[in-house]
């Protein structure tokens, strides 16, 4: 019996990685697929019968998307171009919000930075960011993703955010054979693109990158509003001091979240658009 991760799923074969990164290919058994269907980034137990190995156990996952199914993802890289299109805290904290709610680490990555003057007033609220202690790059002509680099290596990550931020532009940089990884998955989809069920980990700067979520930015009906309040950073070093143990940090009286943001120990922004966001969720829940 082996542990291995599984990298990548094309239709019913499974090609894992053992801890000594030899890979192998594997089928699943019909009883394994019906109980619990393994995903890649899953870690799996695989054992050799006489032709083939075979994936006998899915052990637990720490978390896992959906869209694309993916587990054990380790962090979010929320892409988000300085300009065209705008610079917009209201998208880059609504992804922050879905990615904690997933259980995932949003690490913030702001692009196209070579198109900003000095004087913009997107470093007011990248010092915001920085100052909430969100781990930050920034990205573009004339500067160095070195500590991005780091930043993915041994670890699962996928990128989000809008078309045109930048993402591709960013993968080819860093992992220059990422444009040809992803060249071959289009070519051997190219026949049976619509029945083959596909999913893969690319290898990307000594660690992995899923591919993109389908994070839209009004997917919240889902949301539970105190399990999203818990889970957002900004909030955490305060979190069980209101008055009320059920408290929202909506308008309840003697919240100490909406203390802090008075005394500017939280983000007003970060506030801001958690209540709307709020306001969101229970809209939905009074439609249904
Ligand atoms: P994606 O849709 O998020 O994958 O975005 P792309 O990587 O396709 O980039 C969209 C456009 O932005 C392309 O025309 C890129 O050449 C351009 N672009 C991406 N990164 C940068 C950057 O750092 N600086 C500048 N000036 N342009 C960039």
């Amino acid at each position: 019996m082996k542990k291995a991760r599984i990298i990548k799923i094309v239709s019913n074969r499974y090609e894992v990685l053992d801890e000594d990164k030899q890979r192998f290919i594997c089928v699943a058994m019909g009883k394994l697929r019906k109980a619990k269907s393994p995903v890649v980034g899953d870690m799996v137990e695989i054992e050799h019968y006489d032709d083939r190995w075979a994936i006998e156990r899915v052990l637990v996952r720490k978390n896992e998307l959906i869209r694309p199914s993916i587990a054990n993802v380790d962090q979010a890289i929320i892409v988000m171009s300085a300009k065209d299109p705008d610079f917009s805290t209201t998208l880059v904290d609504r992804l922050i919000f879905q990615v904690v709610y997933a259980n995932i680490q949003p690490i913030l990555c702001f692009t196209k930075m070579d198109l900003v003057e000095k004087d913009d007033p997107i470093y007011a609220q990248i010092e915001d960011y920085r100052k909430s202690g969100y781990a930050l790059y920034l990205s573009g002509k004339g500067y160095d993703d070195d500590k991005l680099v780091c930043a993915l290596q041994g670890k699962i990550s996928v990128l989000c955010g809008q078309s045109g931020a930048g993402k591709s532009s960013l993968l080819n940089r860093i992992e220059p054979s990422f444009q040809l990884q992803t060249q071959e998955i289009s070519k051997a989809l190219g026949r049976g693109k619509h029945t083959t069920r596909h999913c893969e980990l690319h290898a990307v700067a000594g660690g992995w990158v899923g591919d993109t979520p389908g994070f839209s930015s009004m997917d919240f009906q889902y949301m539970d509003i105190a399990k999203l309040a818990a889970r957002i950073p900004d909030f955490k070093d305060y979190l069980g001091m209101c008055r009320f143990k059920d408290c929202i940090h909506e308008k309840e009286p003697d919240c100490y979240i909406m203390k802090m943001v008075e005394e500017g120990k939280i983000s007003r922004i970060r506030y801001q658009n958690y209540v709307d966001i709020v306001a969101v969720i229970k809209q939905r829940k009074i439609k249904y």
